[in-house]
């Protein structure tokens, strides 16, 4: 790998189900639906890691968690995280900074998102100061607008360990 820097994309999607948790970001939310998958289908997180995969020009989460697999069944997403930084790590990169978008047209998640950063924080090793959050609705707009889906975009810079 010869670049001292690489950015890497992500999106994920997830349906909004009833008798599911709610988890973004590793926090669980409160809600009236939850989001349907194999694991605990932290959408923000799955964006985040497939971020991070990406600017390693490795395959996404699904090919290191397949959905076949039962052991991904009811899987702590943050475990997924830390996977992708281990990969990393292991190609001579730390983690510089992420920024992601969470497309939700309810709940509420604003006052959830210091939460947010610090359990990611935490799972990815670097500063509350590295991690940009934000929320927004879709204004309404198609499935994520009509409440029956949260979908997630985020970017990840990283840097060659000296
Ligand atoms: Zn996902």
């Amino acid at each position: 790998m010869a670049s001292p820097l690489r950015i890497g994309l992500g999106y994920d999607i997830h349906r909004l189900v009833p008798g599911r948790k709610l988890i973004l970001g590793g926090v669980e939310i409160p809600a009236d639906l939850g989001l349907d998958g194999h694991s605990d289908a932290d959408v923000l997180t799955h964006a985040l890691a497939d971020a991070i995969l990406g600017a390693l020009a490795l395959p996404d989460i699904g090919h290191f968690f397949p959905n076949t697999d039962p052991h991904c069944l009811g899987l702590d997403s943050q475990e997924i995280l830390r996977r992708a930084v281990a990969e990393a790590k292991a190609r001579g990169y730390r983690i510089g900074n992420v920024d992601i978008a969470v497309l939700a047209e309810k709940p509420r998640l604003s006052p959830h998102i210091s939460k947010m950063k610090e359990r990611l924080a935490q799972t990815l090793g670097i500063a509350v100061e590295d991690i940009g959050l934000k929320a927004t609705t879709n204004e309404g707009c198609d499935t994520i607008g009509a409440g029956k889906a949260i979908a997630a975009h985020a970017v990840a810079l990283l840097a060659r360990i000296e």
